[in-house]
């Protein structure tokens, strides 16, 4: 069994990301030798996808290669995101408790001329570059150790509990105590967004059911005019 080469995983990844880019090339090789190092040669068949968690840590078109070439998901909580603007991806093996950190060098983006001396423009002359470039020269990669909470791995919600001040239920030991006090993060003053106020808004009361009714309707009412 093997994965996929390169060639196939490149092309998919780049279709499921939207544009070829040099983010694209490196993302793919990333996700391929992470997944090598950690001994998972088919990351999204169905025996090998319980085993895997990737943790990226950067939000840039690399993240999108690592996500789409290792099955990541943020869905199945083998995706995450830690928001370093590094790029970089770590790669996790939890049966093996191996796991790898691989780092995309500086150095490979000033080495770009040297291996794609033929192209003149830099983003296309990057792209080609980092095909041509050894493992070596594009990564550096680090054997680390990660602690993963049991509040972090997939499977079932572990545990739930609601916010004493807004009622809100937080999943999986996101929430914070304080004073003794059962709080989620943005009532304990921990949210991203400010001057929270709720809204309603006109057609509040639409449903997908309802459009769908709506179009019957109408096309009964033409056929009705038009016999
Ligand atoms: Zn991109
Ligand atoms: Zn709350």
């Amino acid at each position: 069994m093997h994965m996929q080469n390169f060639d196939t995983l490149l092309k998919k990844s780049t279709e499921a990301h939207g544009h070829l880019c040099p983010g694209q090339v490196v993302g793919v090789r990333m996700a391929m030798l992470g997944c090598r190092l950690i001994g998972l040669d088919e990351p999204t068949r169905i025996d090998q996808i319980k085993k895997l968690i990737v943790i990226v840590e950067m939000d840039r078109c690399t993240g999108d290669a690592v996500a789409f070439v290792t099955g990541a998901k943020l869905g199945r909580r083998s995706l995450k995101f830690k928001d370093y603007g590094i790029m970089a991806a770590t790669f996790i093996n939890l049966e093996t408790q191996t796991a790898f950190r691989v780092i995309s060098t500086e150095e490979a983006r000033d080495l770009a001329p040297a291996y794609a001396p033929e192209i003149p423009e830099k983003y296309p002359r990057q792209l080609e570059a980092y095909k041509r470039m050894p493992d070596s020269v594009l990564f550096r990669v680090q054997k680390v150790r990660v602690d993963m909470s049991e509040y972090d791995l997939p499977g079932p919600t572990r545990k739930k509990v609601s916010c004493s001040q807004c009622g809100q239920v937080v999943r999986d030991n996101r929430e914070v105590v304080q004073n003794g006090c059962i709080l989620c993060k943005p009532c304990a003053q921990e949210a991203y967004f400010s001057e929270a106020k709720e809204i309603t808004w006109p057609d509040m009361n639409w449903t997908p059911a309802q459009e769908e009714q709506k179009s019957v309707a109408a096309e009964a009412l033409r056929h009705e005019e038009n016999p």
